[in-house]
């Protein structure tokens, strides 16, 4: 599917005369994606744009990252933090947390993975509040079959955890009903009970579990997709890479 270029069309995508509330992914979108997650830094010059832009809107990032993670990463003005795929929320003045029950099950999941996968050969396992994730970006051939069947393996005993999907990426997580999509919905009804005018909602992700957010978004708002998109996606428009996210952002704060 082609999407139209979200700076090509920015003027018919984006409504004039209204209020704009901004949620954006981190890796992929803000900072490009490095070999070691812990390497990943926002793009040059991401900083500042992203700093006018919360001055003038509510801006959210929205990540699969720690909050703690993300924050050290991203420490400017008013903007709210959504870590662990919306797990845990804050910023400008609101907190939410769910999940912590499953902490427990995934030390032992944690555990199970770090016996069974070579860390030395490639993988990282990578713990996380609230999910384990296993990166095999650095593993060679066949990384993908070893990770995808360690995991299998790991959730065995786990009825209360499933694996998901990313880019060289799988990850752990609570058998729950709250993903990226369930906090935008979360913020947005706080952003739109505090306006009287009802604020036009953006979305900027680059993976499938950005799908989640976009679909959350509702058809009065722009699911914007990063890069390749090679899964079906409701997004209205891509942008290119990094660069191009950051000259959205730039149209954005005016
Ligand atoms: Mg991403």
């Amino acid at each position: 599917m082609t999407l139209p270029d979200a700076l090509e069309s920015f003027e018919t995508l984006v409504p004039t005369g209204r209020p704009l509330v901004v949620f954006l992914d981190f890796d992929g979108t803000l900072a490009p994606i490095v070999d070691r997650p812990e390497d990943a830094r926002l793009a040059p010059g991401m900083g500042d744009v992203l700093a006018r832009l919360v001055g003038r809107m509510p801006v959210a990032l929205v990540s699969g990252r720690d909050l703690a993670d993300l924050k050290g990463r991203t420490a400017i003005g008013d903007l709210v933090h959504a870590g662990s795929h919306g797990y845990a929320i804050e910023g400008s003045g609101l907190h939410h947390e769910v999940g912590a029950e499953f902490l427990p099950d995934l030390d032992r999941v944690e555990a199970a993975l770090r016996a069974s996968l070579d860390e030395g050969g490639g993988f990282q396992v990578e713990r996380k509040r609230f999910a384990v994730a296993v990166h095999f970006r650095r593993a060679g051939p066949g990384g993908e079959a070893a990770a995808v069947r360690a995991v299998a393996d790991a959730l065995k005993d786990q009825p209360r955890l499933k694996a998901t999907e990313g880019k060289m990426i799988r990850e752990i997580r609570p058998v729950l009903d709250w993903h990226k999509g369930s906090a935008v919905r979360w913020l947005l009804d706080r952003w739109r009970a505090e306006r009287r005018d009802a604020p036009f909602p953006v979305f900027i992700g680059d993976d499938v579990t950005d799908e989640d957010a976009i679909r959350a978004l509702g058809q009065d708002g722009l699911g914007i997709m990063v890069g390749d998109v090679p899964f079906e996606t409701q997004a209205k428009a891509k942008l290119d890479d990094v660069d191009a996210v950051r000259a959205f952002l730039e149209r954005l704060a005016g």
